[in-house]
């Protein structure tokens, strides 16, 4: 039995990262009151211009009644996309700035939130190793090296799926299949020779910093940037090598027998996703079982709806135990 693990960000919260609705009042914590950093003043200053007059942001819990980072994204990509200003002091420049910063804070956040040891994703990684499952497949919709750690852990490498397609990826001398859709914080891409690079280590908050640069393991440019696919509505993946990573995924769906979504929400902003997986399940017409582990009853009907009411649904946790 081929079985597929999905892995979104409830995943990882189980773990202690935080939840997207808090990643700004986090960040203002940790970058703003603990350890001033400047490179985030930018969002500062335009959440205390987002509602018209000018309001005076001096805690962390002065941000409760703004928009979580997933609206600003989305404020931020259609203003761009639409070609528009969102005001005189946001011009087009200052937001494409915004947007760097944005997606800076989620790296950094991410970096100092997580413990290094992650119990719950070792365990069950292991589990489902040495229990003998036949060609199990990871894919995951976080940014974080949690699972890609858990995999290490069992003395194999993660697989991303650059190069080549899903069934190249079954033979495990080499690694353990692991499709990260929305990139990685140990990636680093390099536009010149258009390749991706895996680190062993975080990296993606160091790509922004202007002193330090990450050089491409391939080409040597040290010119790198984050792969860093933000949760927006407007999503773009036009890197050749996640294109690849999405049809290594597409194709490891469809050959399943099982798909087994952890802490995975299935939010509409996730269209991409959603139709991904559904054309996957439609290409090989065969019967499989679909297991949600997810604690929110909204999830779990949003599950009903997308899948049918066939689906096993567990409302509980993920703990790190195997289903
Ligand atoms: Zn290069």
């Amino acid at each position: 039995m081929k079985t597929v693990y999905v892995f979104g960000a409830g995943a990882s919260a189980a773990e202690g990262a935080p939840v997207l609705r808090d990643f700004i009042k986090i960040a203002y914590q940790y970058f703003k009151e603990e350890n001033y950093s400047t490179e985030l003043d930018i969002v500062w200053e335009f959440l205390e211009h987002f509602h018209g007059s000018k309001i005076v942001i001096s805690h962390a819990e002065d941000l409760k009644i703004f928009p979580g980072l997933e609206d600003i994204f989305n404020i931020v990509d259609w203003s761009l996309l639409q070609n528009q200003a969102f005001s005189m002091r946001f011009p087009r420049p200052r937001l494409h700035e915004l947007k760097t910063a944005l997606v800076k804070l989620l790296s950094m956040t991410l970096d100092k939130s997580l413990p290094s040891y992650n119990g719950m994703h070792q365990s069950f990684v292991s589990g489902v190793v040495r229990g003998g499952e036949e060609e199990p497949t990871f894919i995951s919709l976080n940014y974080d090296i949690v699972l890609d750690n858990a995999i290490r852990a069992t003395g194999y490498l993660p697989e991303y799926g650059f190069y080549g397609n899903h069934r190249d990826h079954l033979d495990y001398n080499r690694g353990i299949p692991l499709y990260k859709l929305h990139g990685s914080l140990n990636w680093s891409y390099c536009p010149l020779c258009g390749e991706i690079s895996e680190h062993n280590e975080k990296v993606a908050h160091l790509l922004f910093k202007d002193k330090l640069t990450i050089t491409c393991l391939n080409c040597g440019s040290d010119n790198s940037q984050a792969i860093i696919i933000a949760p927006t509505l407007y999503k773009s993946y036009d890197f050749n090598r996640l294109q690849n990573i999405w049809d290594c995924a597409y194709m490891s769906i469809s050959l399943s027998d099982r798909l087994v979504f952890i802490g995975y929400s299935l939010a509409p902003a996730d269209t991409s996703i959603i139709a991904t997986v559904k054309r996957a399940l439609n290409t090989v017409d065969k019967k499989r079982e679909i297991v949600v582990i997810n604690p929110s009853e909204k999830a779990c009907q949003r599950y009903r709806q997308i899948f049918g009411k066939d689906c096993r649904i567990l409302s509980q946790k993920f703990t790190g135990e195997l289903v």
